[in-house]
């Protein structure tokens, strides 16, 4: 399929287009940064919807079965802390209730993560949306917006019941893929400017694995010894292959999704993702064949290889502020804070994934600031979550779940206080806005 042949364009018709509601704050997308989002601003008062193409919440959470969130952990100077707080507590708490979340591990002995499986974080994350307020949307893939001399005005969805309209006052973008920026005409990034970007990964998870036996410490050996003795070939090192909750359930992160000129699939262009499904199911295939030869998984068998391939970055909103991996390795202060991060540069490159942690014995986390959330040029949208504003190295650590979780709840917030003050976002009072954020239960590393 080409998506990119300039010759081939065909003229629809002017057609209307039916609005399906009025809303004061819509947000794009459900992953971490836009349940934050929508709950932030559903209780902050205001009429809000989030809009998802997917029937259910939890973005790469879910449909790209990650499993396992990572950020909301610190090692502050060798003593590892939870860090993320407010609505994320709100989540976690509700999959804890529903059996579904696994105690900290530790992560290269440095760091904690934290895994969970995806049924509860489906049914935790509905019952929080809903309970906060905010309306859902699924089922509705955002194709675009319209604007006016105000700003954006509606964003344009196509859904199984036709094209319609959700006009908003204020929208995020937390779609991770930066849509909407793009849609509006603000200014974004794509990778490092070079044509790399993060490397995506088909996650899987084998069942009827014998916890007595399996080891995740022994893999990177015996994958370097599959390679040298039977030729068989990994698309790359460093695997991540760990128990869930259930201990006889394992999640599988080995695989590197690339385009046949060796570069990181094109998260944003349909070709390349058409293509990368295939080529990251056929990477399932043959992982699972090598784990079936290691101790404790012989009986193993798939039982999910999820809606779709885990996409780690594309657009990111050029903003107000850039968080770079200096910030990240630095511990950066920031007097607008509206919370940190403490996961370290996590850089998938071709072949393999590169780990940078800030100092041994540093604070450990970085401040994340409220100028990251604020796209250039356009007064009425913020932007939260993977495609907020970072550099490419920034991104690789302030895009995992827990930073996202803190900047969907701050851009919430901010969304609602603009809202109430009648102005535009970037002129709020971030004084008031840290406030209302440390009264909601959020940590501002302050
Ligand atoms: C393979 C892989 C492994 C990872 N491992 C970890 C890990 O172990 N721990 C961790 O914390 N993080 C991990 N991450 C990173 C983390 O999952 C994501 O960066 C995080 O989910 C980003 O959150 P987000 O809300 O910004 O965007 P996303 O999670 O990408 O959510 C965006 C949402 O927007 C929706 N959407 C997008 N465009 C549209 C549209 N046009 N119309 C309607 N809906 C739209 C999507 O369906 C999705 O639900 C991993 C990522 C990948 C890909």
């Amino acid at each position: 399929m080409s998506t990119s042949n300039p010759a081939s364009f065909l003229r629809e018709a002017a057609r209307e287009t039916r609005v399906l509601g009025d809303y004061e704050v819509v947000v794009l997308g459900g992953g971490p940064a836009g349940i934050a989002a929508a709950v932030a601003a559903a209780r902050g008062g205001r009429r809000t919807i989030l809009v998802e193409r997917y029937g259910f919440l939890g973005g790469m959470g879910t449909a790209a079965g990650v499993t396992n969130f990572c950020g909301l952990h610190a090692n502050v100077a060798g003593d590892i802390r939870r860090v993320v707080h407010g609505i994320a507590d709100d989540l976690t708490g509700r999959i804890d209730r529903l059996g579904g979340l696994s105690a900290p591990h530790l992560v290269l002995g440095r760091i904690h993560a934290q895994a969970y499986d995806t049924a509860a974080y489906k049914l935790a994350a509905d019952d929080l949306l809903l309970s906060s307020g905010a309306e859902l949307l699924f089922h509705a893939l955002a194709v675009g917006v319209l604007a006016d001399d105000a700003g954006l005005a509606a964003l344009l969805v196509e859904t199984k019941s036709g094209r319609g309209a959700v006009r908003g006052r204020i929208f995020i973008d937390c779609s991770g893929d930066g849509d909407l920026v793009a849609w509006s005409g603000a200014p974004f990034e794509l990778g490092d400017g070079c044509g790399n970007m993060l490397y995506p990964t088909t996650m899987f998870r084998v069942n009827a694995v014998d916890p007595a036996r399996a080891d995740w410490g022994t893999i990177p050996r015996l994958m370097a010894e599959a390679e040298a003795t039977s030729g068989r070939r990994f698309p790359r090192k460093s695997p991540i292959v760990r128990p869930q909750k259930h201990a006889s359930e394992w999640r599988v992160n080995l695989t590197q999704v690339s385009r046949p000129d060796g570069r990181a699939i094109d998260g944003t262009d349909a070709g390349d993702l058409s293509r990368g499904e295939v080529e990251g199911r056929r990477q399932v295939a043959d992982a699972f064949a090598f784990l079936r030869t290691v101790p404790g998984f012989e009986e193993a068998y798939i039982v999910d290889i999820p809606p779709q391939l885990g996409i780690r970055e594309t657009r990111r909103a050029v903003g107000e502020y850039m968080l770079s991996d200096a910030d990240v390795l630095g511990c950066a202060s920031f007097a607008d804070t509206i919370g940190v991060n403490g996961w370290p540069i996590e850089n998938h490159v071709a072949g393999d994934v590169v780990f940078r942690f800030a100092e041994p014995g540093s604070r450990g986390f970085n401040h994340l600031p409220f100028r990251m959330l604020l796209p250039l040029e356009r007064d009425n949208l913020l932007v939260a979550g993977r495609c907020a504003a970072m550099t490419h190295l920034g991104q690789s650590a302030a895009r995992v779940s827990g930073p996202c979780f803190v900047m969907g709840q701050a851009a919430g917030t901010a969304a609602a206080l603009a809202l109430s003050g009648n102005v535009v976002p970037r002129a709020i009072d971030v004084g008031r806005l840290q406030a209302r954020l440390a009264r909601d239960g959020a940590y501002l590393g302050t």
